[in-house]
């Protein structure tokens, strides 16, 4: 990785141009840094989870002026494609997205992330948070997906970041019980802090533990936080009939699964997967963060100047930090 000066972007007459405060770093900038990407071919600007102020508006552009605090999505659907009109918004062929990563001081929105992907942030709600709407975008996606009724329980299998957030936001909407299985204790600690019931599976035998929780009915929904092929195949000792097991971290494409069959088909449990999210949940995430339903800045365990991107991400890599934050300028 490497810092480099690029012209400040130009933008055309139906563009804002926007002055990166808070860059989170995500999994996924760990990934592409340290294997590659298909969606990322260097030389590029990795980041995509980001909120600052806008800085030039298009001569064409309405509702939004020079100073106003937003948060930005990097894309969003086109609404149009065969999958938009389905319903599946995350999946649409037609995305449009912001010009270059995040980690670096100006943006360039072009128009339908304007429209679509654009919130303002409300009074007292930082850039840091606003950065965070993406990631928890995402999670609200996860868990529509978990099909949870009030007052059911999830088990949550990993404690980074989308776990965290995940158990935050199902506390938040009305989940009876969040449950949350992790090695690493300065995680564990995290998710009791939150509210979360955290197990270490090493100290405690984790199905027990659903099964006093859930009175033996087992987790309605589990959520898999990690991206591996035995913590789905475990996921399946954990889930209760009629349930939901849904694969929330990635696994490589082509990867194979063992399921037992009779789960599915006896047990009438759903094996499902979430990846990305819609404008509308991206929307609803700055709003259950500015209602503090959900405080997602409490996973920010480093703050740091953009200068030290690379740092950051290898110390999300080494998971010595849960959440990074980059930022520009006091
Ligand atoms: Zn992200
Ligand atoms: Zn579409």
């Amino acid at each position: 990785m490497t810092i480099e000066e690029v012209p400040r972007p130009t933008i055309g007459p139906e563009e804002i141009l926007v002055e990166v405060k808070a860059s989170g770093i995500c999994g996924t900038d760990v990934k592409t840094y340290l294997r590659g990407h298909r969606f990322f071919q260097p030389p590029c600007i990795l980041g995509h989870e980001f909120a600052g102020v806008v800085a030039e508006v298009g001569s064409q552009v309405e509702g939004f002026q020079v100073g106003d605090r937003v948060a930005v999505a990097p894309y969003v659907p086109c609404g149009f494609c065969p999958l938009c009109q389905a319903g599946h918004y995350e999946l649409c062929q037609n995305k449009s997205g912001v010009a270059s990563g995040a980690f670096t001081e100006f943006v360039a929105v072009p128009k339908e992330v304007i429209q679509r992907g654009t919130v303002r942030l409300p009074k007292g709600m930082s850039f840091a948070a606003g950065a965070l709407a993406e990631p928890v975008a995402c999670v609200l996606n996860g868990l529509e997906d978990c099909r949870l009724e009030l007052g059911a329980t999830l088990l949550i299998m990993g404690a980074g970041p989308m776990g965290l957030l995940a158990a935050q936001a199902t506390l938040a909407q009305g989940a009876g019980q969040v449950i949350v299985s992790e090695y690493n204790e300065a995680r564990l600690a995290k998710a009791a802090e939150i509210g979360a019931r955290a197990v270490h599976p090493e100290k405690e035998d984790l199905l027990e533990v659903i099964k006093q929780a859930t009175g033996g009915a087992l987790a309605q929904a589990v959520l898999v936080c990690v991206g591996t092929r035995e913590a789905v195949e475990e996921a399946q000792r954990y889930v209760a009939p009629g349930g939901v097991i849904n694969m929330f971290g990635g696994l490589p494409s082509g990867t194979a699964v063992s399921i037992d069959a009779g789960l599915i088909h006896y047990q009438q449990v759903s094996l499902v997967g979430s990846f990305g999210f819609t404008h509308i949940q991206y929307r609803r995430a700055v709003q259950l963060m500015a209602g503090g339903r959900l405080d997602a800045e409490r996973l920010i365990t480093h703050t740091l100047p953009l200068e030290e991107a690379e740092r950051g991400i290898n110390l999300s890599a080494e998971q010595r930090a849960l959440k990074v934050m980059l930022v520009n300028g006091g």
